[in-house]
């Protein structure tokens, strides 16, 4: 009889039982890699400067001691804990321990202005911040405008603990010494949320996405396939990339699923450190943005040094230049892979994996086809679609609003009442773009910063790209600015090599490489030009000061 009525309620809801149900918390890929691969090395350069060797299973009982602590001092699942964290092996045990118990990782990006830092983690709720040692002079200002925090964890050892006025605060080593290294990952419901970032919004307040265990398992499988990012089991990945922007771009999950070594650098982001770590741990594939590859390239330049080891790297955040793919090439050796996703799309949602066919390329041909965004990995959709959401044809040339969806893109932002997507699932990227023929995403410009000039649309990631390619200028920015006759006009904003760049030898390296009408109305030369938290132009202030600069 009750077999009967198993089979009619089974028949009823549909649902196919005939499969087992598996374990959607992210602590089981750390499980897994203490397991299978224990020795493997995660790196890092310390604030000190001392370079740390752990791997994967210290970090796998490490954050068992910590997701024990958790629970000792009261923090349950589904609560937020704050983290202002360097890449470090720290962090990485943050990543498990947090949202292994049942937690919400919540990473904070400390480059933020303190009062959005003051929003965000009021917002979220906190009641424990993990920080470095560094970061305790910037609490220390706010703590007062943060009533949910009870606890401060510093990111040190007991004897490097310095004397504090946060409250009740103490190391890292011993908050987590009493810890159970025999903690039992709890099973979790298949919605369980696991993280919190919030984007980095330059207008209005920042608004949290938060992923769940199975979104950020869904999404490190999909970029450990062969079509996501290309890594290999015997890479060493230098992470520059840092772990509050967007989960370091998935790295932390992605690394130990498959057994490979991670190279974290602390605070060391300048040339020398960069290059030391790099060649010292073997690095074969790098992860970071282009403001901090421009950095390290201009470092081997003056130096003469050739980054021997790495093989390739992803680039992603902000549009990669043709002369930095190029540079990359000539100078290293490297492959440049171009990557494109937000704080929205957990991150990753296009590559441009290097194909056979590219090997066959003229070099020219292959660097121009690597400024593209790159192809879908499996489990995103896209498309492109005009002011009235008709579809636009994936020709490379029709160019409108790019929307996305896929398991690990946002539906709704935490706490928001209503859903950021249309009926159909589909969200709004921001962005403009093409799609071509054989599905090569590329970014036009964000529709903010798209200038607009007698109702026709002149790129500025184009012209920036473009003008970044001249021997003396380091960084090039180009707004849209007020015009009497045309609305818009582009105005490019420079730093220059040395000081007798001219605005003629500007122009004449543009001529034949852009659309005549696209030429900027002028060229301003700048000593620094200004970048948001996670090292993208900041326009906004820019549009500001020149608002006015083409009005007589
Ligand atoms: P964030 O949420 O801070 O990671 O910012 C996401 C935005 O960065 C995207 O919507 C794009 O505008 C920009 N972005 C990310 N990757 C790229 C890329 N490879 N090329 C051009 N823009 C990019």
């Amino acid at each position: 009889m009750s077999g009967i009525l198993i089979y009619i309620i089974l028949k009823i809801g549909g649902k196919n039982m005939n499969m087992q149900d598996w374990s959607k918390n992210v602590a089981s890929i750390i499980e897994y890699a203490g397991h299978i691969f224990p020795e493997v090395e995660v790196v890092t350069r310390e604030l000190s400067g001392k370079i740390t060797k752990s791997n994967y299973k210290n970090i796998s009982i490490r954050s068992k001691k910590l997701a024990s602590a958790l629970e000792k001092h009261g923090i349950k699942q589904e609560q937020c804990v704050g983290s202002l964290a360097l890449n470090t092996f720290r962090n990485m045990e943050m990543f498990y321990g947090i949202s292994g118990m049942g937690a919400i990782m919540h990473t904070i990006n400390f480059r933020l202005h303190p009062e959005q830092i003051v929003y965000i983690i009021n917002h979220a709720e906190n009641k424990l911040i993990f920080i470095e040692p560094v970061f305790a002079p910037l609490l220390e200002a706010i703590q007062d405008k943060l009533p949910t925090v009870e606890k401060y964890v510093v990111l040190c050892s007991k004897e490097e603990m310095q004397e504090s006025k946060l409250k009740d605060a103490v190391s890292y080593e011993e908050f987590i010494e009493d810890g159970d290294e025999e903690f039992v990952w709890p099973d979790l419901k298949d919605d369980a949320p696991c993280g919190l970032c919030y984007t980095s919004g330059t207008t209005g307040n920042p608004k949290g996405v938060l992923y769940s265990h199975q979104s950020t398992l869904l999404h490190a499988w999909a970029g450990s396939s062969a079509n996501g990012l290309g890594l290999k089991k015997e890479d060493s990945i230098l992470m520059v990339v840092p772990m509050f922007h967007v989960n370091g771009w998935g790295l932390p999950y992605l690394a130990p699923m498959n057994g490979i070594k991670l190279v974290l650098p602390g605070m060391g982001m300048d040339g020398a450190a960069l290059t030391e770590l790099i060649q010292n741990e073997n690095v074969t594939f790098a992860f970071g943005v282009p403001t901090i590859w421009l950095g390290l390239l201009n470092y081997c330049k003056e130096n003469n040094i050739k980054l021997d080891s790495i093989k390739e790297t992803i680039i992603g955040g902000s549009a990669v230049p043709y002369s930095m793919i190029k540079q990359f090439d000539e100078d290293h050796d490297v492959n440049v892979v171009q990557g494109w996703g937000m704080t929205e799309t957990s991150p990753l949602a296009t590559a441009n994996l290097k194909t056979p066919e590219m090997e066959k390329m003229a070099k020219d041909e292959m660097y121009q086809l690597q400024t593209k965004q790159g192809k879908p990995i499996y489990g995103v959709q896209l498309k492109i679609v005009d002011d009235e959401g008709n579809r636009l044809p994936e020709d490379g040339k029709a160019f409108g609003r790019l929307l996305i969806k896929g398991p690990w893109i946002i539906k709704r932002y935490y706490k928001h009442d209503a859903d950021a997507v249309d009926a159909e699932g589909w969200f709004d990227t921001g962005d403009i773009s093409t799609i071509d023929a054989d599905g090569y995403m590329t970014i036009v410009d964000r529709a903010k910063d798209v200038i607009k000039s007698g109702g026709e649309w002149i790129s500025s990631v184009d012209l920036e790209n473009a003008a970044v390619g001249h021997p003396e200028v380091v960084e090039a920015c180009v707004i849209g600015v007020a015009h009497e006759k045309w609305d818009e006009r582009p105005l490019l904003i420079v730093i220059p090599a040395n000081k007798e760049l001219t605005k003629e030898s500007v122009y004449d390296f543009l001529d034949g490489k852009i659309a005549k009408w696209w030429k900027p109305d002028d060229v301003v030369f700048v000593e620094e030009l200004p970048h948001g938290a996670t090292g993208k132009l900041l326009k906004t202030d820019l549009r500001e000061k020149y608002a006015n600069h083409l009005i007589k």
